[in-house]
């Protein structure tokens, strides 16, 4: 190792990097980190970094208790492209000489190894959609595109206005080796969506937590922000964070989930949908981690304030490539989308989650049934019912009640991590449910 980091070291000088990130995440997937100057890059890879736990929200940590200590992961070393003197490493943390409970990339290492076991790799693609605005010396904000568009989805003239800030986001994801293969306008005015190759679903998870970091900087650049909130205005589409799953094969990395005599003729295999069926088992309680704010319900609805639909699912279902599904097979197959999980959520919490529950799945040989193919949006309560289709949480509160009440969720987050969690998120509705908001002084104040 010594070696290796000598090498690291002589060819980070070289780039002229002068300080190093041990990066790591909060309970919401938000990076933290000291800043190393490149003369201790031993020191850092060995763990010389040390903070206390107390410091982050939801960390089942006392201020007396140890410091934790960060692990930086030589191969994410990431010079950043709008500020090359600077190279980022994701990191696990370490309590003593376990892994530290609160620790989301090691949860999610957790379930990885478990797949491995069985001989999996699971594969994840997440598409980042968010808005960008600009804020004004009042304070105001709006969106970045003012352009009035009936129907925003794909429009090319907004993807041409913001070609500054977007091409040079695109151009950074593709220098630090992403593999961008599309970006567009989204459905949202001001909305965008950028896609890029998927990967292990930890590397995937480190690039999703640092994606948001670098739209926020490079936004800033351009005299704006980005925002990942899931639903930031009623009347229009929120910002989803699709999910795209498989297993390959670990020696031969053949994708296990494709197959070409699907009798349901979506291009699965029975893996993968033994692998839904886990998953539309615990989705209440994934909703909680893959949705985990109290606006990420404002975002699950059919159509809410808005006079088009929401793209966004409502029921635990799976289906063929329609959209109005909360579980999707893409029209190629061989893959998995869930459609439920948004732009605010903790990536390797999410992961894991989903993870433990398609290994459930696979581990206990189930079956999801027959895909639906109808609009969703459109199905009665009686067809709901014929059918065994359940509604997905309405709200935080029910979430987080599906969280508690599921298992999956302390075998997942370790018994500590998952009761902290749950708390600061019972905490996050209760807070809610106690406000009293704009929307009801107007409707209310004066009515009687
Ligand atoms: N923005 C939609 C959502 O909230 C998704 C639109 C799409 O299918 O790309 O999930
Ligand atoms: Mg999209
Ligand atoms: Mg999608």
């Amino acid at each position: 190792a010594s070696q290796l980091h000598e090498k690291l070291k002589s060819d980070l000088a070289a780039a002229k990097v002068d300080f190093l990130m041990a990066s790591y995440v909060d309970m919401h997937g938000v990076p933290k980190a000291k800043i190393v100057p490149l003369a201790h890059l031993e020191d850092m890879l060995a763990g010389s970094e040390m903070f206390t736990g107390a410091a982050l929200d939801g960390v089942p940590q006392n201020v007396n208790d140890d410091e934790v200590a960060t692990y930086p992961d030589a191969a994410t070393c990431t010079v950043l492209p709008w500020r090359r003197n600077v190279a980022w490493f994701a990191s696990d943390l370490w309590l003593k000489d376990a892994p530290f409970e609160a620790c989301s990339r090691s949860i999610l290492k957790r379930q990885m190894d478990d797949a491995a076991s069985l001989g999996f790799t699971f594969n994840l693609g997440i598409e980042a959609e968010f808005y960008v605005m600009r804020e004004d010396e009042s304070g105001k904000k709006t969106p970045i595109t003012t352009r009035k568009l009936h129907k925003p989805a794909y429009d090319a003239a907004s993807a041409l206005d913001n070609l500054d800030w977007l091409g040079e986001m695109v151009n950074a994801m593709n220098e630090i080796g992403w593999d961008v293969y599309s970006f567009d306008q989204e459905d949202g005015t001001g909305q965008f969506e950028l896609d890029f190759a998927f990967d292990n679903a930890v590397t995937t998870s480190d690039r999703f937590v640092f994606l948001r970091m670098m739209a926020q900087q490079i936004a800033a650049r351009h005299g704006s922000f980005a925002t990942f909130m899931p639903k930031p205005f009623a009347e229009m589409t929120g910002s989803g964070a699709h999910f795209n799953m498989s297993f390959a094969d670990r020696k031969t990395g053949q994708n296990l989930f494709k197959s070409d005599n699907d009798p349901r003729n979506c291009g699965l295999s029975t893996l993968g949908y033994q692998f839904i069926a886990g998953v539309i088992r615990h989705l209440p309680a994934i909703c909680a981690v893959v949705a985990p704010t109290v606006n990420s319900y404002k975002r699950l609805v059919k159509q809410g304030s808005m006079s088009g639909f929401t793209w966004a699912p409502i029921f635990a279902c799976y289906g063929n490539n329609n959209r109005t599904n909360a579980l999707r097979i893409p029209m190629a197959g061989g893959r998995v989308e869930l459609r439920a999980a948004d732009s605010s959520c903790n990536p390797y919490l999410a992961a894991a989650m989903i993870l433990a529950a398609g290994l459930e799945g696979v581990r206990e040989g189930l079956d999801p049934g027959e895909p639906n193919r109808m609009n969703m949006y459109e199905a009665s309560p009686a067809e709901l019912d014929r059918l065994g289709i359940g509604e997905l949480p309405r709200s935080l509160g029910e979430a987080v009640e599906a969280f508690e009440a599921d298992p999956l969720s302390s075998r997942v987050m370790g018994s500590l991590m998952a009761k902290s969690w749950a708390d600061y998120k019972k905490d996050e509705w209760l807070s809610y449910t106690a406000h009293v908001s704009d929307w009801e002084v107007s409707r209310y104040l004066k009515f009687y």
